[in-house]
């Protein structure tokens, strides 16, 4: 018996992700076999412990499954340790830090406000009240990481850790100077490439695995998989890393979703996946042109990865409203602060956005052109009932052209 109400839900849901030209740099479309694990009967299956060292009977397939997963992820990254079993990024980030580092010790990540993540020490997040958090922010020139900053700021306040990775810089980052600062001050190095893993995946990106102490990742981004997290690490914090997740910080591990990030380990294995990373790269930078000639400014005056943030405030439009405004012709973005925002994180004077989906959508050179004017033409009309109405249509139709059907279309019908 189905709840009626519930799958119309999903079903407009479907239909949203169909038309819309979806920006939001964390986002992408999975494929049929990804979905098709995720929503398998595995999600029936308790298998608290690791392989092998189950606190449940019946593991035997749900052990070949998370051997699978694990065998993958271990050759895409060339790590000598990983974990699937986090639940999110978020979590990831926490064993990490439990296996690592006691109540009340400091640790030194990006800010928030300058593009790092809620669990890089921020205050309202489990890692600024645990941990003692300081931050480094941006070169306000420049806009990218000042590195002579960082080690500054670590010489004098001796964090016991050091956290590389972001939620919104452009740029890349250099993991082998951030490893030199770590070894000046003696202190763990942690990469959370969660945005990036697809890159470095591919080799579009510096690899963190030869310098880091852990690295963590999420699984739905770039990367394009399930939602979920994992952690790479040297094979002597293996130990401390396995315990800090099952049983310190998880229980049973959601088995459904492991068979996914196998599925997506080995196709990002495949050729097509660095075919797929290597187009992702260029789209940004040609969106990021587009939107360059039509007078608008990028933060870091480019983007070197799958992400561009822009600038809104010589149009004297905030984030807020460009977000509001695009969602009306049905392109999907999110707002976000850009370096030394005058507005609060709430409204912001930027806009954060992403190749990564409309990339495996199948959108090339000439597409994102065309998702570059479509949303200078939003903000030129944006008092324009009928142009937006027009401009939606034109969105809808390109959609159209780049099918997503996982499912067959009457599917939710
Ligand atoms: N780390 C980074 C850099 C992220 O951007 C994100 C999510 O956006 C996360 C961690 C957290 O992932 P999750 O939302 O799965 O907890």
């Amino acid at each position: 018996m189905r709840d009626e109400r519930l799958f119309k839900a999903i079903a407009k849901e479907y239909q949203r992700q169909r038309h819309n030209i979806e920006l939001i740099a964390s986002e992408n479309y999975v494929s049929k076999e990804v979905l098709e694990a995720t929503g398998s009967i595995l999600t029936n299956k308790y298998a608290e412990g690791y392989p092998s060292a189950r606190y449940y009977g019946g593991c035997e397939y749900v052990d070949e499954v998370e051997e699978i997963a694990k065998e993958y992820l271990k050759e895409l990254f060339k790590a000598e340790h990983v974990n699937v079993q986090p639940h999110s990024g978020s979590q990831a980030n926490m064993a990490v830090y439990m296996a690592a580092l006691k109540p009340g010790d400091k640790i030194l990540g990006m800010g928030l406000k300058s593009g790092g993540h809620l669990t890089h020490g921020y205050k309202l997040n489990f890692s600024g009240s645990l941990y003692e958090a300081i931050s480094y922010d941006l070169d306000p020139k420049t806009e990218l990481i000042d590195y002579d900053l960082v080690e500054e700021i670590a010489l004098k306040e001796r964090p016991q850790m050091i956290v590389a990775g972001a939620s919104a810089y452009a740029r890349e980052i250099d993991f082998k100077r951030f490893r030199e600062i770590c070894d000046k001050v003696n202190a763990y190095f942690f990469v959370d490439m969660a945005h990036i893993a697809g890159l470095v995946a591919a080799g579009y990106h510096m690899s963190p695995i030869p310098y880091a102490d852990f690295v963590t990742s999420t699984t739905h981004k770039t990367l394009r998989g399930p939602r979920g997290g994992i952690i790479l690490c040297k094979e002597k914090y293996a130990k401390a890393i396995d315990k800090s997740l099952f049983p310190g910080s998880q229980g049973g591990p959601l088995m459904h979703v492991i068979a996914a990030k196998a599925q997506c380990f080995y196709e990002d294995l495949k050729p097509e996946y660095k075919e797929y990373i290597k187009n992702v790269v260029t789209n940004a930078k040609v969106l990021g042109e587009t939107l360059v000639k039509g007078g608008l400014r990028l933060v870091s005056g480019g983007t070197d990865n799958h992400l561009l943030l822009v600038d809104l405030r010589n149009l004297a439009i905030t984030g807020r409203e460009a977000e509001v405004l695009l969602d009306r012709v049905n392109i999907t973005c999110n707002k976000n602060t850009i370096p030394n925002d005058p507005q609060k994180a709430n409204i912001t004077s930027g806009i954060r956005l992403g190749t990564p989906a409309m990339t495996t959508r199948g959108f090339g050179r000439e597409e994102f052109i065309m998702v570059g004017e479509l949303i200078l033409e939003t903000f030129r009309n944006r008092d324009d009932e009928k142009a937006l109405e027009d401009i939606k249509k034109r969105v809808i139709d390109l959609t159209d052209r780049f099918p997503y059907l996982p499912y067959p279309e009457d599917y939710y019908a």
